[in-house]
């Protein structure tokens, strides 16, 4: 009884805390909040300075008391205290009125966690004040929020590239059959533009220019014609500030080798491919978005590849669903060792 008003009056949350980006759900309302997974930190005081977009915006030209973190940045939370501190602001900037009743949290973490990091996300969620915490796998979110069969028989192959990480995972009867996870995604995309753009220039650039050079014109094939941007850096001899026209392929050959790890991690799949081959595969996360990408795993695979609708939100949307009926999807959710 008293659990039944507890679930009347609380705001149930699903939250898929990604590498790149943070995204809530909020039971009723939808998504409530959708914003980078960064945390500035007043040194003086080892306060929350600021979070999201805002500290986004504070990454590398930060005054010297502050530093902007982003505690998951290689797919792995690398920095538990910080990630609790960002897990926490957002669930309270993602509530609308005071807390009146501790919420549930569904909250969507890679596949590949290890017992002490969900132990971790575990505890930051309840000592963010979460009642009650279930933890569910980022690809089989995922599957549930693009609205795949997840409990047949037939497999389901889906591939989410985030930031931090590319996982492939194929997904039967409520659970993943197969899975495999790359550290590769986003974030060393931005990485080879910032280092080919120094090679090649002898100029400096941040990983957010890379980032903004990646998403305007960035393409994993051949694109014609040709997009192009001029972009704003540091010159490495002269000290002074550059301006250069970088074009598309030049930025595919920039980003050709982590491509390449992406392209070869879904070349040795997980088993069952037999029936992944008449559905194809499902491409999510935002590295989906890349131009080109589809049609380069297609033509490497010779598998049917497909873009969803909203290759960002379909995680925390499959958590949201599962927060809808946690009963009907107990099979599914992570438990732990300890439970
Ligand atoms: P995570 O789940 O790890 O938080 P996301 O699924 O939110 O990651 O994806 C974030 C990554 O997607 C970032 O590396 C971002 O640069 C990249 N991204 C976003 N939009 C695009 C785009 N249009 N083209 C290529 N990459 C994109
Ligand atoms: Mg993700």
């Amino acid at each position: 009884m008293f659990y039944k008003l507890a679930n009347f009056f609380a705001n149930d949350v699903a939250i898929d805390l990604g590498t790149a980006n943070t995204l809530v759900f909020v039971k009723g309302s939808g998504i409530v909040l959708n914003e980078p997974s960064v945390v500035a930190i007043d040194q003086t005081t080892k306060k929350v300075y600021a979070v999201g977009l805002e500290a986004k915006a504070m990454l590398g030209k930060t005054p010297d008391h502050i530093t902007a973190i982003r505690p998951m940045k290689d797919g792995v939370i690398a920095d538990f205290q910080i990630t609790e501190m960002m897990l926490r602001e957002f669930i309270r900037k993602s509530q609308k009125k005071k807390l009146f009743m501790r919420p549930r949290i569904v909250i969507a973490v890679p596949s590949g966690i290890t017992e002490v990091e969900k132990r971790a996300v575990r505890d930051s969620a309840e000592h963010a004040g979460a009642r009650e915490v279930f933890l569910i796998a980022e690809p089989i979110a995922a599957a549930i929020g693009v609205g795949l069969p997840v409990d047949k028989p037939s497999g389901n192959m889906i591939i989410d590239i985030g930031g931090g990480t590319t996982e492939i995972a194929v997904i039967a009867l409520d659970g993943i059959v197969a899975n495999s996870s790359i550290r590769v995604g986003g974030d060393e995309l931005d990485e080879a533009i910032v280092s080919y753009v120094k090679r090649s220039y002898n100029l400096l650039i941040g990983e957010q220019t890379a980032e903004q050079i990646k998403i305007k014109i960035g393409t994993a094939t051949k694109v014609d014609p040709q997009l192009e941007m001029e972009v704003k850096g540091r010159d490495l001899v002269a000290g002074i500030p550059k301006n250069v026209k970088l074009t598309s392929n030049e930025i595919r050959d920039a980003i050709s080798e982590p491509i390449s790890q992406i392209v070869d991690a879904l070349k040795t799949p997980p088993e069952l491919a037999a029936d992944i081959v008449d559905r194809g595969i499902v491409m999510t996360g935002g590295g989906a978005m890349l131009r080109g990408l589809d049609k380069l795993l297609k033509e490497e695979t010779n598998l049917p590849i497909n873009v969803v609708d909203d290759p960002l939100l379909c995680v925390v949307l499959g958590a949201g669903r599962v927060l809808d009926d946690l009963h009907m999807y107990d099979r599914i959710l992570m438990h732990g060792s300890h439970d």
